[in-house]
């Protein structure tokens, strides 16, 4: 029987996110509804269905946009072609890609105009990898598992440079990469990790509370990688884990030989989500609620221009 839960911290919202989520609002309150957004704006289920709500429409493509309105391009970032599209089409495009997937398309053009080959480390078909392929799609090629990177044979060796999508598994994309640099030896890095401060410190966050627990439930929704990656690293320590949306989808079979359950969220996932789950415990008698000390976060990222003034630029 459960007698205590535990916070992982930090957990829930990064910097990207809540800029995203606010672009959207700030699109709404500027233009009205309706504000069309290719794909999920971030991967939560939740948030999806709240913006939905108040007037946001979710499409695959952009062109399923209206020609001459607004469309918010998602936090995982958009390759060349689909801003292309877009202006195409005449669209306003306001641009939520979060800086630091920015930050990953620049190195992949940068590296791809020096002639080098980019081995990029990431989920096949996940859209911040579309993104990123998509800035220089002759120049890369994706590299999804240790064994890929085994055998994986790029068509020069002179210059070659890995970068990576920023939610993975810190621990399997080291492995990756050793494998890369046996292989390579003169393989180049990015500059900075390409793996973003919000998934490193929560998967920290994660190999700390597995310490503590017998069991951790992960709030986020299925197609999060983020979220995704702490179920794995719980898993990996040796702890049983399961990903949940909400307190709906908790089965009180998984806590029946459970004293202390750990409790994290995804940096999709609201904190609302939290105090749901914390309150399905209180309500089943868990009086025992503490949270583990974790790395402090003060990363702020300025929201898009178009939504910071009245009125969006043309693409
Ligand atoms: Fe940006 Fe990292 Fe958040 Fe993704 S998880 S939106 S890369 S801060």
């Amino acid at each position: 029987m459960v007698k205590r839960l535990v916070l992982a911290s930090p957990r829930g919202y990064c910097a990207g996110v809540e800029r995203a989520v606010e672009t959207v609002e700030r699109a709404l309150e500027l233009h009205g509804a309706p504000v069309y957004v290719r794909k999920q704006i971030v991967h939560n289920a939740h948030v999806v269905r709240d913006l939905e709500r108040r007037g946001a429409v979710f499409v695959d493509n952009v062109g399923e946009v209206p020609r001459g309105s607004n469309v918010v391009f998602s936090a995982h970032g958009v390759s060349p072609a689909v801003r292309h599209s877009a202006r195409f089409r005449g669209l306003r495009a306001i641009d939520a890609t979060c800086p630091l997937v920015s930050k990953v398309h620049a190195e992949a053009r940068h590296f791809a105009r020096l002639g080098y080959t980019i081995f990029l480390i990431g989920h096949a078909g996940h859209e911040e990898v579309d993104g990123t392929t998509g800035e220089a799609p002759q120049s890369t090629l994706l590299v999804e598992t240790a064994e890929q990177a085994e055998t994986v044979v790029p068509p020069q060796t002179d210059k070659l440079v890995y970068l990576t999508q920023t939610t993975l598994s810190v621990d399997d994309t080291d492995e990756i990469v050793r494998v890369l640099r046996r292989r390579f030896p003169a393989v180049e890095a990015p500059k900075k990790d390409d793996i973003c401060y919000a998934t490193t410190n929560r998967q920290r966050a994660v190999k700390r509370i597995v310490a503590a627990v017998d069991l951790l439930l992960v709030i986020g929704s299925r197609n999060s990688s983020n979220s995704n990656r702490l179920v794995d690293v719980a898993r990996a320590g040796g702890v049983v884990a399961y990903l949940i949306d909400d307190e709906s989808e908790i089965d009180e079979a998984w806590l029946d030989v459970v004293e202390s359950v750990g409790l994290t969220s995804g940096a999709s996932a609201p904190e609302s989500l939290v105090r749901r789950v914390v309150g399905w415990f209180r309500e089943r008698g868990v009086s025992q609620v503490e949270s583990l000390d974790g790395a402090f976060e003060d990363v702020f990222f300025k929201l898009p221009r178009e939504v910071r003034a009245d009125g969006v630029t043309r693409t």
